[in-house]
């Protein structure tokens, strides 16, 4: 066992500032590394020291394992917590920091490797009695062989990037006609992504749900699953609300899930935390879609139903720690939702919208979580992932997490750039959502911006309230039986409108 003392975190925004959070609460020492575009950011003012690392661009600074591992060296460092993105499910970096005597806090690098490739997944996993989406379990070379292939699974099939991540280097392909055309676009995004032109083909599940199952493992063989998160509420193909536990399992389903994950764990000698995703279809099948072998961006939710503070674990597994707790003590209470706070303008086809938060105040109150990593007056930098905050509420039960977040939502108050709160509290007030019978197809289905430019075009939406108050108020002297509400205002929404 080795007692770690100083922590760096290979990261930037809201995921450095959580990981250094639980690092101080135990007594740890936090680095931080930033680039030239974070200067002023919060985890450099959290941390007990930060060094520049390098120029804006990624792959000149958080990207930089070599100068990370270099500084680490220099300040004495024990370990590094890679958060998610970048660096986090990088094989080779796991190793280079392993070979240099720090702890990578995550699992090993022939885990991360066996992940990265959800082909090569896919091969591990076949071993165990998993169900897998109908697909190839071999890149493509030959492409008239390949739509042989597909023809037998039956269309619509999905093209994937084996290397891919982030919704990325995914076409579906509804027509026999397009596949060529389809597969070259889809080698060629996976190049020029991922570095790896490798893709092969699945199934198309049409109304599938997202059902993902937190695990966490020890060096000692122990493994165990904190219950599962529904993350079906995405745009292009990547997640904007998420919530625990899933609205539609039974407990008899949830554990039957739970342990086909710490399978698919098993299957590759797991430790530390990691994420196993299952596509879930009508008949509530589940399905192995991949894994995810670091800290997931909607861990939150997964800590508010469990109590179980998930970055402390994953630090006491990395130091050689037994798991301090068996599946029979893992118990979940109440209920939680997570929204992405992405700079996006949900009424553009969720384009990034870049630019300064003039405004940029926090909802507080009970049964609220926001883990973010910017303030009031900083400009949101181009160059990296435009989410800028989670917001996470809790509630005794669905419906009092889902009222706490539409209320949590109405007071956040963002200027200066549009985001993604507009479109979830259309979500979670939509009849679908509240009703959990939602899939990942919510957005294609029952999403217009128009309806958002209804909500939130204010002073017509106020005029259009005193209209109807006082028609109302007319109709009510008439007919006192007549029972009307006037749509709720706020002045917040007021000013999203002055950017
Ligand atoms: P999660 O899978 O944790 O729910 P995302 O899919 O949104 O979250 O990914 C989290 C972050 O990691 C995003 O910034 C995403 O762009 C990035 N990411 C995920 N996988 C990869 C990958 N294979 N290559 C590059 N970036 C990735
Ligand atoms: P990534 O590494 O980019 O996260 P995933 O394999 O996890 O890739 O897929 C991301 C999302 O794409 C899923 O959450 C789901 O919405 C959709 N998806 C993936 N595979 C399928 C499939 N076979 N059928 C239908 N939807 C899929
Ligand atoms: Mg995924």
């Amino acid at each position: 066992m080795t007692q770690i003392k100083k922590i760096l975190v290979a990261n930037r925004g809201e995921i450095a500032l959580r990981v250094m959070r639980s690092a101080r609460e135990m007594g740890i020492k936090t680095v931080a590394v930033f680039s030239e575009a974070d200067r002023d950011a919060l985890h450099v003012r959290f941390a007990d020291e930060a060094v520049c690392i390098g120029p804006a661009a990624s792959n000149q600074s958080y990207l930089r394992g070599d100068k990370i591992i270099e500084v680490c060296q220099r300040l004495g460092v024990d370990a590094i917590h890679p958060g998610y993105g970048f660096l986090s499910e990088n094989a080779a970096f796991a190793k280079q920091a392993t070979e240099a005597g720090i702890i990578f806090i995550g699992p090993s690098p022939e885990a991360i490797e066996v992940m990265g490739s959800k082909l090569a997944a896919k091969e591990a996993v076949s071993k165990y009695d998993i169900p897998m989406v109908p697909g190839m379990d071999k890149a493509i070379t030959d492409i008239p062989a390949a739509k042989k292939v597909a023809e037998t699974i039956g269309y619509p099939i999905l093209i994937k990037a084996s290397a891919g991540g982030g919704g990325k280097g995914m076409r579906v392909v509804d027509d026999p006609a397009d596949f060529e055309d389809q597969m070259e676009r889809a080698v060629s995004e996976a190049t020029s992504a991922f570095g790896d032109g490798s893709v092969f083909i699945e199934k198309f599940i049409t109304s599938p749900k997202h059902i993902e199952v937190q695990v966490m493992g020890d060096h000692h063989g122990n493994i165990v699953h904190f219950f599962e998160r529904e993350c079906s509420i995405q745009r292009r193909h990547q997640k904007v609300i998420e919530e625990a536990p899933s609205a539609v399992l039974d407990d008899e389903k949830r554990m039957a899930i739970g342990k086909a994950a710490v399978g698919v764990a098993k299957a590759c000698g797991y430790y530390n935390a990691g994420t196993v995703e299952f596509i879930v279809d009508e008949k509530l099948d589940f399905y192995f879609l991949e894994m995810n072998t670091r800290l997931q961006v909607e861990h939150p939710v997964t800590e508010l139903i469990t109590g179980v503070d998930l970055v402390k674990l994953q630090i006491h597994v990395a130091q050689g720690e037994k798991m301090p707790i068996s599946q029979d003590d893992i118990n979940k209470t109440g209920h939680a939702v997570e929204v992405r706070v992405y700079a996006e303008d949900p009424a553009n086809n969720f384009l990034p919208d870049i630019g300064t938060l003039q405004t940029y105040v926090r909802p507080q109150g009970a049964g609220v979580r926001v883990d973010d990593g910017f303030e009031e007056g900083m400009a949101i930098p181009i160059h990296y992932d435009p989410m800028i905050a989670k917001l996470i509420t809790y509630g005794a039960d669905r419906q009092e997490a889902i009222d706490r977040m539409v209320r949590a939502i109405d007071e956040y108050q963002i200027t200066g750039i549009q985001t993604t709160l507009p479109f979830c509290t259309f979500a979670l007030r939509h009849e679908q959502f509240v009703s959990g019978k939602f899939d990942t197809k919510f957005v294609d289905n029952y999403y217009k911006p128009e309806y958002l430019n209804a909500a939130t075009t204010t002073e017509e939406q106020e005029i259009a309230a005193m209209l109807a108050t006082h028609v109302i108020e007319n109709t009510q002297t008439k007919n006192n039986t007549k029972e009307v509400s006037a749509p709720a205002k706020s002045k917040w929404k007021t000013n999203r409108l002055n950017r």
